[in-house]
C-alpha cells in the first residue's frame, strides 16, 4: 500500500497533473493500493476521474451536521467517493491540538460510515531518545485505536511516523523501522490476534523517497509507505512505487 500525503501544496491544475501522472506511471498491479490524500478543494476534481486509485482527505469533523464553521463531515466527504482518511497525522496533534479523544471520535465516526482509515502514530525525539518509544506508540494505539472491533480494525492501516523524521530529510533506520513496526504488529496480535495482526497494514512514513524506498519496504513488517514530500512529483512517487514488495 502506498499513500500520498499532499497536505497544503499545489494547486488545482497542479494536482489534476500530478493526478494524471499517476494514473500513467503507477504499476497497475491489483495487490497494490494507492491512496491519494488531497487538500479538500481538489477533491470535486479529482473524484470525476473514476479511477482505481483512492480518494482520501487529509481530515474532517467527527460530527453529522450542524453548527461548525469551517468543518467539513464524513457525509459530505463520502459525497466526492472518499474511501479513506487520515487521522491522527502529528501534524494535527501538534498545530491543531488534536486530543486522544478526538482522534478516537473521528475513528469511530469514519469507520461508522464505512470510510477506511489511517491511523498515525509517532513519537517526538525526546522521547525516542528516553526510550519510552515503544510503549508511547502502543499507548497512541490503546487511546485512539484499539478499542475498535475485530472487523473494524482490518479497514484501518496503521502509519508509523516519527515526528523527527517527517519532512526533515533524516528517515528512521532499518532497524529502528523493524523494531517498531513489529511492536505495533504484536500489539494488534495481543489485542485481536494473530491472523488480524498480519492483515492490518503498517506503513512507514518520515522523509521516505525514491532513494530510500527500497531498503525500507524491505523490512519485514513494513507494508508500504505514507509519502509526503517525495509525493508532490510524478517522478519520485513513482519511483517509490515501483519499489513496493
Ligand atoms: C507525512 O507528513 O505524512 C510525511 C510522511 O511527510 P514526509 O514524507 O515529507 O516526511
Amino acid at each position: 500500500m502506498l499513500a500520498a500525503n499532499w497536505k497544503m501544496n499545489l494547486n488545482l491544475h497542479e494536482a489534476s497533473e500530478l493526478f494524471d501522472g499517476f494514473l500513467e506511471t503507477l504499476p497497475a498491479q491489483e495487490s497494490n493500493r494507492y491512496v491519494i490524500f488531497a487538500p479538500y478543494v481538489f477533491l470535486p476534481q479529482l473524484s470525476l476521474y473514476n479511477s482505481s486509485i483512492e480518494l482520501g482527505a487529509q481530515n474532517f469533523y467527527p460530527a453529522e451536521k450542524g453548527a461548525y464553521t469551517g468543518e467539513i463531515s464524513i457525509s459530505q466527504l463520502k459525497e466526492l467517493h472518499v474511501k479513506a482518511v487520515l487521522i491522527g497525522h502529528s501534524e494535527r496533534r501538534i498545530h491543531f491540538s488534536e486530543s486522544n479523544e478526538l482522534i478516537k471520535q473521528k475513528v469511530d465516526c469514519a469507520l461508522a460510515h464505512e470510510v477506511k482509515v489511517v491511523f498515525c502514530c509517532g513519537e517526538s525525539l525526546e522521547i525516542r531518545d528516553s526510550n519510552e518509544h515503544l510503549h508511547f506508540i502502543n499507548e497512541q494505539l490503546k487511546d485512539s485505536l484499539f478499542h475498535v472491533s475485530k472487523e473494524n480494525i482490518l479497514n484501518c492501516s496503521i502509519a508509523y511516523e516519527p515526528i523527527w523524521a517527517i519532512g526533515t530529510g533524516r528517515t528512521a533506520s532499518c532497524e529502528q523501522i523493524e523494531e517498531m513496526h513489529s511492536s505495533i504488529r504484536s500489539s494488534i496480535a495481543n489485542q485481536y490476534d494473530q491472523t488480524t495482526a498480519q492483515s492490518v497494514a503498517i506503513l512507514y512514513g518520515g522523509s521516505c523517497n525514491s532513494k530510500n524506498a527500497k531498503d525500507i519496504f524491505s523490512c519485514p513488517n513494513v507494508d508500504g509507505g505514507l509519502i509526503g514530500g517525495a509525493s508532490l512529483t510524478t517522478e519520485e512517487f513513482s519511483l517509490i512505487a515501483h519499489q513496493l514488495n
